[in-house]
């Protein structure tokens, strides 16, 4: 056993371990740059430890350091943002990317990166084009709204109509709406960004007609609405219809706007939730403009998506921060695929987040059962899955779960994380819990294969 000075003088230098063969097919595969800094970075690390050499055989060292200096190129060109597995059963998980796209907006937007396409080039006159017309047509169509933008998110949306039509103006919104979104979006600030006089009336659990009808009285020439999204007000609580507040806006020539935040073109009353708002029916309410996600319940790609008007709609197109915030080429390619899908009315059979929505209990059931099986452990357990994405909160569908004793949980729970696809499951007190509702059917068998070796 070499002691540790002895140690640090077999070290070979750079060179030597660069003509290595297994450092040469590296240098091939990661580039020459990259394997330098990677054989000098084990090297230093090496000599600043010694502990660590007196463990390595001398006739082994160049063995070892190859295998460091591989490790080391793997870990630096893993990517960082990576596919995983959803086994959560929250089907718009934010911090996991929201909806998942359909195959014919993955194509979509395949076709469009890998090549040129009419972005911004109108086909017939062989002159300059404008990108905002693409996915409008579809969403007028859809909506009934006299005209569309897609921009880059609903955020960048709400902030983008606030600043074209409310800066400096007096612009009315009910207490029980000042919400905070997630991220730090808070609607109160975005109001006091754009540069609109933010008007408060009502107070936290209820808000009047005759509270907008004073601040109307007193100016307002915008009143927003901004959906509850991720809570809910029980007990005491009142709105007005949103009908009401916009005849009267109207009567006295102020604008509304709502920011429905999911905008869901399908009804999930069909599925036992709670009705969220449609966006057809804030256009056919009379929204002079309606903005939304193209990432919550609309199931494509994250997208701010604003429709109503068309007079207010070219404004905004118009105004510099529409430039900034706008939709890029992938984005556009996806949505329109998406929103096709409505149009043709089989959103549920082929947009991944209304498949996963209504998928029968029975069947996950069984999905659940046949994991079981080739496990040989856990339990199937009636529970329920969950929106996520700041939609329907405390709305919930029923499913059935696999479940898992563990002494150490988080434990486990690390090595899914750490699984060639990364597997996100939920942990409950001593448990590890799988909702197969929002795994992909093809991801079942890697599933399994990673479940069978972490609960060996
Ligand atoms: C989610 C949400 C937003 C933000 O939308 P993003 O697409 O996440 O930027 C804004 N307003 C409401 C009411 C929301 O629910």
């Amino acid at each position: 056993m070499p002691d540790s000075t002895d140690y640090r003088r077999v070290i070979p230098s750079v060179d030597k371990i660069l003509r290595q063969t297994e450092i040469t097919s590296l240098q091939s595969q990661f580039g020459r740059d990259l394997t330098l800094q990677a054989v000098q970075s084990v090297l230093s690390e090496l000599r600043q430890s010694p502990e660590v050499g007196v463990t390595i055989e001398r006739e082994r060292i160049a063995e070892t350091i190859n295998a460091l200096v591989a490790t080391r190129l793997d870990e630096w060109t893993q990517p960082t943002l990576r596919p995983v597995i959803n086994a959560t059963g929250v089907i718009l998980h934010t911090n996991l990317g929201r909806a998942p796209l359909s195959k014919a907006a993955i194509e979509a937007a395949s076709e469009v990166a890998a090549g040129y396409s009419n972005l911004e080039f109108d086909l017939e006159s062989g002159k300059r084009g404008s990108r905002t017309i693409h996915a409008s047509s579809l969403l007028t169509h859809l909506t009934g709204a006299e005209d569309a933008l897609v921009v880059n998110n609903n955020a960048a949306a709400v902030l983008l109509v606030l600043t074209a039509l409310a800066k400096r103006k007096k612009a009315a919104i009910s207490r029980t709406q000042l919400v905070e979104i997630g991220g730090g979006f808070r609607i109160p600030e975005v109001m006091a960004q754009s540069g609109a006089h933010l008007v408060e009336i009502g107070t936290t659990n209820r808000v009047h007609l005759s509270d907008y009808a004073e601040a109307l009285d007193q100016g307002v020439q915008i009143v927003l609405r901004a959906h509850h999204s991720n809570f809910r007000i029980i007990g005491f609580t009142s709105e007005p219809e949103i009908s009401e507040i916009i005849s009267l806006a109207h009567a006295r020539e102020a604008l509304f706007i709502d920011d429905l935040g999911s905008g869901a073109m399908l009804d999930t009353a069909r599925y036992g939730l709670a009705h969220e708002p449609i966006v057809q029916e804030s256009v056919s309410s009379g929204a002079d403009l309606v903005c939304f996600s193209g990432d919550k319940l609309l199931g494509g790609p994250q997208a701010g998506i604003i429709v109503g008007r068309k007079e207010l709609i070219d404004k905004i197109r118009k105004t510099p921060l529409a430039r900034a915030v706008r939709a890029d080429k992938l984005c556009l390619a996806a949505l329109s695929a998406t929103l096709l899908h409505y149009l043709k009315d089989e959103a549920e059979q082929y947009v991944p987040i209304w498949q996963m929505i209504s998928l029968p209990a029975k069947l996950i059931e069984q999905r659940a059962i046949k994991l079981q099986k080739a496990l040989s452990q856990g339990e199937v357990l009636p529970a329920s899955s969950t929106i996520g994405g700041g939609s329907l909160p405390e709305e919930t569908l029923p499913t059935f779960i696999l479940s898992f004793k563990a002494t150490r949980p988080d434990e486990v729970s690390l090595r899914l994380r750490r699984a060639a696809t990364p597997i996100i499951a939920r942990i409950e007190q001593d448990r590890i819990i799988i909702d197969l509702r929002t795994v992909l059917p093809e991801q079942e068998a890697f599933l399994a294969e990673v479940l069978a070796q972490v609960l060996a």
